[in-house]
């Protein structure tokens, strides 16, 4: 058992979460001033945040022999941080040498950030300015996933009706208001949840509420998760396509049987084939597959052999996530440090996705990181050249208003001059959702405005 102590200050929280990233909370303590003279580490007197960081990660290394790829950087979104550096007018040498320098990246990591910043730079650059990416949530799902952390409800059909009332008055009210307030739509992105719970009927529904509502004359990308493989059906694929939505996810997560099994899913690696090969069929412009590495039981030869699979069903984008065991998840309630044990696992696993992925002409164009992932690693979308997903950009790099509708959608409004985020959130409970439309709808009236 470590004892450290940390200085009461500011920087506290943050120093804190990147002693995480090397110990395990059984394995270290923090200490109070009375007791400091006994801590193995000591942080005070730093008040430069990257100073303060590069020396606990210094002390940390030298007695845990660990060196995280991801440096000091404890937040979520480092392909932001970097693009703030490019933004000031940094060249791609100079911004590397600060993300090793300031932040100890690895040099692996380095080159995934400048790459994913001057693709994304190229793809953002003929933009509208004021156009907003929109989001609908239908927090329904067949079963619950063991690692959920997302609002999904399982329930009978009959209480879904309902709701989809409630987010139809949503949808029209921000339709018209984003019209008043001259704001266009530049992405629309239909998540969950999994929104092929819905009958054909009712995605058709909600399909055509939001394009006939919302200005989608700029629109460039439209999407609809259809995450689990269980849920779609030939007939919903056509409301897709003939409703021009041009993108679809299909998340397989792992293709071994006795994986899915343990993680809450009811469907089987053959299910998920005949989705993808229906999904082509109809000829669904973009189709991406999510995966994920550090999955309970799988080793890299079970992640390898899943990912050669995907490939072969040829989908535009692969999302590779690793495994966050989150706080509302079923699988920290079973194993508090699962995460921390999977980090050698993970990097293999990563390894593998990056060396196939490249090889079969994919590359990466956005990432992000969450809290508890296992490794401290990363999430990395990958996709075939021009195919790479706008909304996806958008929201990890905070860098557009975001009009989320639905239980537990959280709008967010950005004001470019002093590149600020405000949140307007929904409520998560939707049957409290349905209850409180108004006060949800009141909520936008007040938060989004016009850009001028
Ligand atoms: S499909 Fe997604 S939202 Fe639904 S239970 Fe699984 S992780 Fe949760």
């Amino acid at each position: 058992m470590y004892n450290i102590y940390l200085e009461e200050n500011k920087l506290k929280y943050e120093l804190n979460e990147l002693v995480k990233m090397f110990l395990k909370p059984s394995e270290f303590q923090l200490v109070g001033e009375e007791e400091k003279h006994a801590a193995q580490i000591t942080v005070e007197g730093i008040s430069d945040k990257n100073r303060a960081k590069r020396f606990l990660f210094d002390r940390l290394r030298e007695i845990t022999d660990k060196k995280p790829d991801w440096g000091t950087l404890t937040g979520v979104r480092p392909a932001k941080l970097a693009m703030e550096h490019f933004r000031q007018g940094h060249t791609p040498d100079e911004v590397r040498s600060i993300l090793k320098e300031t932040y100890y990246l690895s040099d692996e990591k380095t080159e995934l950030l400048v790459e994913l910043c001057l693709l994304q730079r190229e793809i953002l650059k003929d933009c509208d300015p004021d156009a907003v990416g929109i989001y609908a949530g239908i927090p329904f799902c067949p079963t619950r996933c063991v690692y959920c952390s997302f609002t999904s409800n399982q329930v009978k059909y009959e209480k879904i009706p309902p709701y989809l009332r409630a987010l139809e008055k949503e949808i029209d009210f921000v339709g018209q208001h984003l019209k008043n307030i001259g704001r266009k739509a530049e992405s629309i992105y239909i998540g969950g949840g999994t929104p092929t719970t819905l009958n054909p009927q009712d995605l058709d529904q909600l399909i055509c509420r939001l394009q006939s509502t919302i200005d989608v004359s700029g629109l460039r990308e439209f999407t609809v998760e259809a995450g689990r493989p269980d849920t779609i059906t030939e007939e919903k694929l056509r409301v897709i396509k003939d409703r021009g939505v041009d993108r679809i996810s299909i998340n397989p997560q792992s293709m071994k049987q006795r994986t899915l099994d343990l993680i809450g899913r009811s469907h089987t690696p053959e299910e998920i084939v005949k989705a993808f090969r229906k999904a082509k069929e109809v000829e669904i412009p973009v189709i991406n597959a999510d995966l994920i590495t550090g999955l309970p039981e799988e080793t890299p030869e079970d992640f390898d052999h899943t990912l050669q699979q995907i490939i072969e069903l040829a989908p535009e984008n692969i999302t590779v996530h690793t495994l966050a065991v989150k706080r509302a998840s079923r699988l920290i309630e079973q194993d508090a440090d699962y995460h921390y044990r999977q980090g050698e696992v993970v990097r293999q696993m990563l390894a593998i996705a990056s060396q196939r992925l490249r090889q079969a002409g994919y590359h990466p164009y956005y990432m992000y990181r969450q809290k508890h992932m296992s490794g401290n690693f990363e999430n990395v979308g990958w996709c075939k050249p021009k195919t790479e997903s706008i909304y996806n950009i958008r929201i990890m790099e905070e860098d557009q208003t975001i009009v989320a509708m639905g239980a537990g959608g959280i709008s967010k409004m950005y004001y470019p001059a002093e590149n600020r985020l405000e949140r307007i959130p929904n409520v998560s409970n939707y049957e409290i959702y349905i209850e409180r439309i108004d006060e949800m709808i009141e909520r936008k009236r007040k938060g989004i405005t016009s850009p001028y």
